[in-house]
């Protein structure tokens, strides 16, 4: 659906986008993660055919976002981070000019057209008030409406909960996953546990790169690794029990630091499984006394801030007087 080959984008010394390749296939929803500032709407408004870039190029649906630009535009609905929507409109008015840009003729056509999009983002009971006296949940749903006429093929939605609150956000989601049943989506957040719960493959971005792209249940399992069980035991005699325990990736047993003549047991085993009832039974099977028991488990979260922690200190913007400075 989206081919983006090389993408770069560079402003003044600073690359917003650094030699992005993706490939989004159709029928899915994406979600495009990444801190403040990780180039996602950069990203999005290259895509989109609102912004040029510096370098790479963009296919939609097989149509050059720059050499085809028509045919690439008439496959995409697209709601910029600020949604460009006219307060002294009311919300029928506006969808209604949304359809004359986006070629929509005849006055039954038009109507049917924003029937269809405001039933879709349930907004037909507010069809006639002024888009200023909505609420931001239902700003942000004309905003949708606008993006879905014409029943495009890619929806592009960036950060399309920000603001929101919590009731919001919910029946967004909700949204975003109906439109997805038959659209490709890619949506853009800072938050994960949006991402993870709406997207069936999450693109996770850091300075302008791709760091990872895969569906949320893999890039749990391949960035998890293990999960460690340490315990204290005191046991006068071997522990041999343990370590015969199904399932253990690894097993080590030191003297205790912090309790005299004890020990520190430490296990290791896949985040799939728990085995602390089993660690538990084995010790007392060899007749030690567990003194303190510690699992820890990396989360999605863990592992997106782990992608996502800079490297080196980069710079959210590069003032001008040190540019000056540097030439
Ligand atoms: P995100 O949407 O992930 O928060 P953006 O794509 O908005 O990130 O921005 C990526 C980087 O590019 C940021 O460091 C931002 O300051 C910079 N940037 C964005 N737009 C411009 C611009 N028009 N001029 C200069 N720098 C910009
Ligand atoms: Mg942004």
């Amino acid at each position: 659906m989206v081919e983006i080959r090389n993408l770069t984008k560079i402003y003044g010394n600073h690359r917003a986008v650094d030699d992005l390749t993706i490939t989004v296939e159709s029928g899915q929803i994406y979600g495009f993660l990444g801190p403040n500032g990780a180039g996602k709407s950069t990203t999005m408004n290259i895509i989109t055919g609102c912004l040029a870039a510096t370098e790479g190029s963009v296919r939609i649906n097989g149509f050059d976002i720059l050499t085809q630009p028509k045919e690439a535009k008439k496959c995409i609905g697209y709601l910029p981070e600020q949604p460009p929507l006219y307060f002294d409109m009311t919300a029928r008015e506006y969808l209604e000019f949304a359809c004359g840009l986006k070629g929509i003729k005849g006055k039954a056509n038009v109507k049917a057209e924003v029937e269809k999009v405001a039933a879709m983002t349930q907004i037909e009971d507010h069809l006639d008030r002024l888009i200023k006296h909505l609420s931001k949940g239902y700003k942000q749903r004309v905003g949708i409406a606008m993006a879905v006429i014409g029943d495009p093929k890619l929806v592009i939605l960036d950060e399309p909960t920000v603001g929101l609150d919590p009731k919001q956000i919910i029946e967004i989601r909700d949204l975003i996953r109906k439109l997805g049943e038959q659209r490709t989506v890619i949506l853009s957040s800072h938050i994960l546990s949006e991402i993870s719960s709406v997207c069936d493959k999450i693109m996770i971005i850091r300075g302008g790169k791709l760091v990872a792209c895969d569906t949320p249940e893999n890039l749990g399992r391949a960035m998890v690794g293990e999960t460690t069980l340490s315990m204290t035991v005191d046991c006068p005699g071997k522990l041999t029990s343990v370590s015969t325990i199904e399932g253990l990736t690894s097993f080590e047993c030191v003297p205790s630091e912090k309790e005299e003549g004890c020990s520190e047991l430490i296990l290791r085993y896949s985040p799939q499984l728990d085995l602390r009832r089993e660690a538990f039974n084995a010790v007392v099977k060899d007749g030690g006394v567990i003194l303190s028991m510690n699992e820890e488990r990396l989360s999605l979260e863990d592992v997106f801030l782990e992608l996502t922690a800079p490297d080196e200190a980069q710079p959210e913007e590069t003032p001008d007087a040190e540019k000056g400075a540097e030439e």
